[in-house]
């Protein structure tokens, strides 16, 4: 199981490494991907380090709805509400997860091609 020492997303979220934030409160940070696959390519972390949706269960039920709740608001922010954006959440080595701190992608801008779901 990860930990939050090692995690990139904990150290961005100490200040540790810089991020170009879109949004803070007290349980989400929401910043631009540094590789972005999008025009518009943001994701929004919970402050408390959940290694991945694997570890969500109902004890983060008010959390979740913050985030889900919140995702449309930044997309409206960022100008995609009218023309459509994806959220994504990796998951596990099958999904090429590659960092172990759960994330909402939201991605839009252009046209998504590539319809997975
Ligand atoms: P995953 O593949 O785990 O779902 O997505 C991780 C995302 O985090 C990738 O899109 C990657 O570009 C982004 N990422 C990795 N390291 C950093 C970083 O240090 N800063 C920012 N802003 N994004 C990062
Ligand atoms: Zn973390």
């Amino acid at each position: 199981m990860s930990d939050s020492h090692n995690c990139i997303f904990c150290k961005i979220l100490d200040g540790e490494i810089p991020s170009n934030k879109v949004y803070e409160d007290d349980r989400v940070l929401a910043f631009h991907d540094i590789a972005p696959n999008a025009p518009v390519h943001v994701l929004v972390i919970p402050k408390e380090h959940i290694p991945s949706l694997n570890f969500v269960d109902e004890s983060n039920n008010v959390l979740i709805a913050h985030i889900v709740a919140l995702i449309p608001k930044l997309a409206r922010g960022l100008g995609v509400s009218e023309s459509g954006y994806r959220v994504v959440i990796n998951c596990g080595e099958d999904s090429g997860m590659a960092v172990e701190h759960l994330h909402f992608h939201i991605l839009g801008g252009r046209h998504l091609p590539q319809k997975l779901g």
